[in-house]
Order: structure tokens, then sequence, then C-alpha cells
């Protein structure tokens, strides 16, 4: 059993290996995430794994994804080690998730990246609207 890369201690089976597909088709075949959190884990999972463009764009709001292409998302853009969520919240149909996520940088050293998520529900699933980096 792999632990998950979002850091919950869990099995990755468990975790957000139940949400996240590397094929559009298995949008329907998957359980869609229940909350804000859950969502931004699977993409900080996604992220971490490489190769799952499509579930990033499946789960991004269209009107703020639709300059991103799957095969963008789906590289690797450095080494994500760590997930730390501050503060989470839900207001209805609207969410918001903070976090500190940390990658290695070309040293070898741990860097923060802390952003507060927003995100919206729309026919029973979260999308990621867009972020402010702090
Ligand atoms: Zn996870």
């Amino acid at each position: 059993m792999s632990v998950c890369p979002c850091t919950s201690g869990k099995a990755f089976n468990t975790c957000c290996g139940r949400f996240i597909f590397s094929s559009k088709a298995d949008l329907q075949r998957k359980p869609a995430a229940k909350t804000p959190e859950q969502l931004m884990r699977s993409r900080f999972t996604a992220y971490a794994l490489g190769n799952y463009g499509d579930y990033l764009l499946a789960t991004w709001w269209p009107l703020t994804s639709q300059h991103l292409s799957s095969v963008e998302l789906s590289q690797k853009s450095c080494e994500w080690v760590r997930l730390d969520v501050l503060e989470k919240g839900q207001k209805g149909n609207d969410g918001w998730v903070s976090f500190c996520a940390w990658y290695l940088d070309e040293n070898g050293s741990e860097q923060a990246m802390c952003e507060r998520s927003t995100f919206k529900r729309e026919n029973g699933r979260w999308y990621y609207v867009d972020g402010d980096v702090s």
C-alpha cells in the first residue's frame, strides 16, 4: 500500500486515489470529492504524481481553465513533497481552502507555495475556481 502524496497519512487508494483518474472516460466511474478540501487534496496529489492533466482539467471551473491543456497539466513542474491545510470553509455551493504546498527547489531544500483557493459546486461536483498566492 502506498501512502497518499497529500500527506494525510492514509493509503493512496482510500484517500485521493478514490477520486483521481488519468482518462476522461473514468469521470463517471469515480466518485466526486464531497468537500472542497477533498478536491484540493486530490488535485495536489494529481500534480505530485504527474500524468493527471485530464483530472485537473475536469475539476477546474471552465471559465478559469479555458487556456489550459491536459498535456501541459500532466507535466510534473516540480517535486511536491508535503501539503499543509491551514483553513477551510464552505457556504452553500462556495468553498475555500488555505494551504501551503511544499516542494523541493533545485538545491533540494523545501520551499512553500501558499495559496487560498476558491471552489464552486455545480450539479454535485466541486470545481477549483482560482487562488490567491500569499
Ligand atoms: Zn490524499
